[in-house]
């Protein structure tokens, strides 16, 4: 029955026609009884409030006055009429204003009735007046609900032109609820509704739609808020059973020659306790017989390839072939060469695949991943074409997983018949509500310490007013030996204006620092990937002093005797991005300093990320202002995923609820895996009823 009923058009609901119902499906997504249902208001206006006229201070906020309309006048050209009411109490006189349907509302106005006015006034030569204002006499005001808390829905403008603003859908919903009273089920265990106090459902959603009082509104707005985590929860911890409990993984179980003989007599440093806890975690998933699932998170220079090597060691000692995904050319060419370096005089095997490989070597590494002659393949996307097949992958470790979508990591799964462990690193922390709910399915680790001798990176922000200091600065540090990054804002294809600020920019540090003293270098998206490459390795050998950059080298470039990291622009760069940026120094046993350019005109939300900057090198901590900055749906291209679509609930304000659903929901699957029980059917009903809808976007991550 209520299944019936909420899947009911919505075109079938009194007071919407085919053409409102059109509107509500393009611009709100509206379909069906249950879309309005779950459309929640995202405010409450308190009407129990009255202003007298005199009382009106601000322009800014809606306010409720009780008076008399004294007359009435159409004033202005005859096609740009506006009609003005005059509008009184006993303590002064305002002015109500429609520039729209002027013939249709003067006929609707009586002078002399007493009013309920409401809306937010403008101040205009002293005066206030209030444009489209909500009118209602004050008898009809006595008997209607919004006396109290009014909801404000969501609305567009087209909506509105069509008679459905925020009130026009409250009507709506109006007429709704009432045809669903008795048919609204349950779908939380009563335990939880009794543990928590929480209303039923039916109660809650009644209350968020025509709220009483404030706390019965607030404990109904939690109660749907915890819901909606909950079921996303459910939904992640169900995915992870069946990507790593219900599907069986290769068995790494032997530790051997190739992991113990790296291990002491190529390894040239003590893995710190960190890195060994991830290590250890990583052994226990890969001999368990499961399949791994696994997020390894570790700010910038925590030394997150050195575990990955270890773990494709490991796959090599049982086997197995592993390969390692890099964003972009440069960073897979950076972890080649800095892997064939550690592994120089093992007898592991290793090769890199790009998009610049030659056909070739293409061809010879084709044939020598299917023969076994190769243990390790390093790469970017083209390792995943399904021309490259391995004979027996056993590992795919992927670097800086969020630039890689989800449907380029399903076809990793399909490489072997057994699909390989996979191990995704991220140097983005990323805030932990958000993990949940976006990698709950996931195992996660954190490295969460850096080695040893590290020394914190300076950070100072100057503007561009201070360029000769700065450029003073740079060249005491080269003369002490060290080397300098600049970098610029993104270069577009399209964008000129930013090829130009690189290019000047270059020019006038190739002028500031001139030749034979000083060398420099410039790598950018538009220079050839060989190109690109022959500088890099002109910088990384100390033959130029100074790498003028786009945010190409943002990702795991290694250069440890570079110790100034100069940001041009700032404030034209996210957090996340500033913060990875700024990991490029510090990487060596010299003091490290980052220098964040801008001009002198910041808006506030540039400001707090400078700020941020200069206050913190801690990673999560960053991160977490980058959430309530931008909000989740900006992140980590999460807008893709569809998963944080979410009604009512949000991540960045009620985490307390987002922890207190996942514990909830662990404990439900804990005592009943399969939602068999009887306490949990409707639990169980309404979770493949909502999954049903759903792709199965995190099939892989
Ligand atoms: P990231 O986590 O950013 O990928 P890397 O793996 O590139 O970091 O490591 C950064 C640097 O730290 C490298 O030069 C690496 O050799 C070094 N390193 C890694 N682990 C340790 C350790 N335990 N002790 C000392 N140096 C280490
Ligand atoms: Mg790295």
């Amino acid at each position: 029955m209520e299944k019936d009923l909420l899947k009911t058009p919505i075109e079938f609901l009194k007071g919407v026609g085919p053409a409102k119902a059109d509107l509500l499906k393009t611009e709100m997504r509206i379909f069906t009884f249950g879309d309005l249902l779950t459309l929640y208001p995202f405010r409450y206006i308190d009407r129990s409030k009255f202003y007298t006229v005199k009382e009106i201070q601000s322009a800014s906020t809606e306010v409720q006055v009780r008076g008399k309309i004294t007359s009435i006048e159409e004033v202005g050209q005859p096609r740009k009429k506006r009609l003005v009411a005059h509008f009184e109490d006993s303590t002064g006189r305002v002015e109500l204003v429609w520039f729209k349907g002027a013939q249709w509302i003067k006929k609707s106005l009586q002078i002399g009735t007493e009013y309920v006015l409401f809306g937010k006034p403008n101040y205009f030569k002293g005066k206030y007046s209030f444009p489209h204002p909500e009118l209602e006499k004050v008898e009809d005001f006595k008997k209607s609900p919004i006396q109290g808390l009014q909801p404000v829905y969501p609305s567009t403008e087209k909506l509105t032109n069509k008679g459905l603003n925020a009130r026009g859908i409250g009507k709506l919903t109006k007429v709704l609820l009432p045809q669903l009273k008795g048919v609204i089920r349950e779908n939380l265990p009563a335990r939880i509704l009794e543990h928590y106090k929480w209303p039923s459902k039916e109660q809650s959603l009644m209350a968020v739609h025509f709220p009483k009082d404030l706390e019965s509104l607030e404990s109904a707005r939690k109660r749907l808020k915890f819901e909606e985590f909950y079921f996303i929860q459910i939904s992640m911890l169900l995915q992870k059973q069946r990507t790593t409990v219900l599907t069986k993984g290769q068995v790494f179980d032997k530790v051997g020659d190739a992991f113990n003989g790296f291990y002491s007599n190529h390894l040239p440093f003590e893995l710190t306790g960190a890195q060994k806890r991830v290590l250890k975690e990583i052994r226990k998933d890969t001999k368990s017989g499961h399949h791994m699932n696994r997020l390894v998170q570790g700010d910038v220079g925590s030394g997150k390839t050195v575990v990955a090597l270890l773990s494709m060691l490991i796959a090599a000692d049982n086997g197995f072939q592993s390969c390692l995904m890099a964003p972009t050319e440069i960073l897979a060419q950076q972890h080649y060469n800095g892997l064939s370096e550690m592994l120089e005089g093992t007898e592991v095997r290793i090769a890199l695949l790009t998009g610049s490989t030659k056909t070739a070597r293409r061809k010879e590494i084709h044939a020598d991943l299917l023969n076994g002659q190769l243990d390790i393949l390093v790469g970017t996307h083209a390792l995943i074409e399904p021309t490259v097949q391995f004979r027996n992958l056993g590992l795919a470790v992927i670097d800086e997983q969020h630039r890689f979508g989800v449907a380029q990591r399903a076809k990793l799964w399909k490489k072997n018949s057994i699909p390989p462990h996979i191990l995704i690193m991220t140097a983005t922390p990323i805030p932990r509500t958000l993990a949940m709910s976006l990698y709950g399915d996931l195992d996660s680790s954190v490295i969460d310490e850096l080695p040893p001798g590290r020394k914190p990176i300076k950070t100072v922000h100057r503007y561009d007013s201070n360029r000769l200091q700065v450029f003073g600065f740079m060249k005491e540090q080269i003369a002490k030996g060290r080397q300098c990054y600049v970098v610029y804002p993104l270069i577009e294809e399209s964008a000129k204006m930013d090829f130009k600020d690189l290019e000047d920019g270059y020019n006038s540090i190739c002028r500031e620092f001139p030749t034979p003293d000083y060398h420099v270098s410039i790598v950018h998206g538009r220079m050839k990937a060989e190109d690109k490459d022959y500088e890099m390795q002109r910088f990384a050998k100390g033959e130029t002093q100074i790498m003028v950059a786009t945010t190409v080298i943002e990702v795991g470039v290694n250069v440890p005797n570079a110790s100034v990291m100069v940001i041009e622009s700032t404030e034209r760069f996210g957090l996340s991005q500033l913060h990875q940026l700024r990991g490029r120094v510090g990487r060596g046993a010299e003091q490290s300093f980052c220098i964040l350019m801008s001009g002198q005109k910041l808006s506030n939300e540039a400001r707090t990320r400078i700020e941020t900057m200069v206050r913190t090198n801690d990673g999560f901590e960053i991160a977490d202002v980058d959430l309530q900055l931008r909000g989740p749906g900006d992140m980590m291209g999460t807008r893709q995923s569809g998963m944080l679509d979410l009604k009512i609930a949000d991540i960045t304000k009620d985490n307390q609820l987002l922890h207190l659903a996942r514990k909830e929901a662990e404990g439900l699957l804990a005592e009943d895996p399969k939602l068999t029980k009887p306490e949990h059917a409707a639990t169980r009903q309404f979770y493949i009823e909502q999954a049903k809808g759903k792709v199965q976007w995190s099939r892989i991550s």
